[in-house]
């Protein structure tokens, strides 16, 4: 069976319209329109645990941004086993932080933005953090690295650097929990570079060099520098001395080894005290505890799950073919949905919902645009790549309010962007991180206008991330 082969027959012509131009309406309300209180003068950051007592109700040690949703929930993710009390939160609020937690992860959609935009948004989110006291930033991004050919890891990060008044910082993808290490300044994915690893064919951000001394280097106007294996496995005095040695030679950014978790906790109490952190989710698992954070089981409880189940998959990386392949195999109902029907002004929105309401409560139902690299390029040589992927995200998140009305309360979703277009149909202003169901995705739960009462649960999936039984393993993880 083909990957992208749907496994029931197309839907059915409807007549009803499509939920497209309110979609648009709630996009509007971008992270950049939002106004951000004040800023307030920034603590400097000085680390230890004294930090935690002193904490005044509402101030925040950690104020995180993260260029995309599953990205956000990643990092969320190991702050809350590492014992932080997490909130992420879409785009920048409005406001100030209602409750008190230990860390604010703020979710920007900013990773293929033109730079401009994305800096402009980062600096946005800064401000925010920082009025809620924020103690260290860190800048979070992709355990593969995603850019596009302008960056923005580097004008991102080398903005925030700026903004923040520092010299320094450093940056690396590492996170062995899932396969990601960092050796010689080169990413691993599993057993192959970067740039064997499906990523080449990524739809947005093809990855085609696992050097990221160089790929960074390309989009800085500092220099990039590396603290390799030998000096992260003598620990934290060898890293500090590494890190001034590179300050001295002009270096702003450097790249860290790291090839096991065991690095990163080494990694981490070297990061104390400094004002930004940029990576990966992985280094996140050394900080909490330079806030004199342990791990708690009570930082990742969610209220009870109720209501039927979906997913929904726009990604199109090698583990969520095969997730989706694995969903169809176990004979259960899946849809694939059409780019090219879509262009063709076809209501396939209101069609997948139509297929999908009679399944519902018999068990979880998979609605896909997943495709494998040369399915994607066919439709990206018709539609362009930008068309195809705005559509589709866009068809995808109305079928994510279709389905959450249609009374849907556990609700999985594949691929970052996708991701990001859903959460914003939803309405979703901010999630609570519960447990976590694969390294790097954790069940969340949210208030949406969509679902209103009990909320939703809700699980949002790196591309890259998931085991092949991810779509039916998730369901069986919420209780
Ligand atoms: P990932 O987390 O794997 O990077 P994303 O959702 O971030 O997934 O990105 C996938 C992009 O590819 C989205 O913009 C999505 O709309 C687009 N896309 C999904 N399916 C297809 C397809 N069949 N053809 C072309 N583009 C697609």
């Amino acid at each position: 069976m083909k990957k992208n082969q749907r496994s029931a027959g197309p839907p059915q012509a409807s007549s009803a319209p499509s939920g497209g131009s309110a979609l648009h309406e709630v996009k509007s309300v971008g992270a950049s329109e939002r106004s951000a209180g004040p800023p307030q003068a920034s603590s400097a950051p000085s680390g230890g645990s004294a930090l935690h007592e002193v904490k005044s109700v509402g101030a925040i040690l950690l104020g995180c941004i993260a260029d995309d949703f599953t990205g956000a929930t990643d990092l969320a993710n190991n702050l809350v086993r590492a014992g932080m009390r997490v909130v992420q939160a879409i785009g920048v609020p409005a406001q100030a932080l209602g409750t008190e937690v230990d860390a604010v992860v703020v979710a920007l959609k900013s990773r293929t933005l033109p730079k401009e935009e994305a800096i402009a948004q980062a600096l946005d989110a800064l401000r925010w953090l920082q009025a809620q006291g924020a103690q260290q930033i860190y800048f979070k991004y992709c355990s593969t690295f995603d850019s596009t050919a302008q960056g923005n890891i580097g004008p991102v990060g080398e903005a925030l650097m700026d903004a923040l008044a520092t010299d320094f910082t450093i940056a690396t993808p590492a996170f062995p929990d899932n396969q990601r290490t960092v050796f010689k300044g080169y990413l691993f994915v599993g057993d192959v570079l970067l740039n064997q690893s499906g990523m080449q064919n990524h739809p947005l951000t093809p990855m085609t060099d696992a050097n990221l001394v160089r790929v960074l280097q390309a989009q800085c106007s500092r220099q990039v520098g590396l603290i390799d294996y030998k000096v992260v496995a003598q620990g934290e005095a060898a890293i500090r001395t590494r890190i001034a040695q590179l300050r001295a030679q002009g270096v702003g950014l450097a790249i860290v080894d790291a090839i096991s978790n065991d690095d990163l906790l080494r990694l981490g109490p070297a990061l104390k005290g400094m004002p930004l952190v940029t990576g990966g989710s992985g280094v996140a698992i050394g900080l909490p505890a330079n806030f004199g954070i342990a791990p708690s089981e009570t930082a990742s409880a969610l209220p009870a799950a109720t209501g039927l189940q979906a997913v929904l998959s726009g990604s199109c990386s090698l583990a969520t073919n095969r997730q989706v392949l694995a969903f169809i195999q176990a004979g259960r109902p899946a849809l694939g949905i059409d780019a090219l029907q879509i262009a063709a002004g076809i209501d396939v929105a209101t069609q997948a919902l139509a297929w999908a309401e009679p399944l519902l409560s018999q068990g979880p139902v998979l609605i896909y645009s997943t495709a494998d690299s040369s399915a994607v390029k066919a439709v990206q040589g018709q539609l362009g790549v930008a068309e195809a992927g705005a559509i589709l995200e866009r068809t995808l998140a109305a079928i994510a309010r279709g389905l959450v009305t249609l009374g849907v309360r556990q609700l999985v979703v594949a691929g970052g962007e996708t991701s990001g277009a859903c959460v914003q149909a939803l309405n979703i202003m901010q999630m609570k991180i519960g447990p976590q169901i694969d390294p790097g995705v954790p069940w969340c739960h949210a208030q949406t206008n969509a679902a209103p009462g009990a909320g939703l649960h809700l699980a949002l999936k790196s591309g890259n991330f998931g085991a092949d039984d991810f779509f039916s393993k998730a369901f069986t993880g919420l209780v």
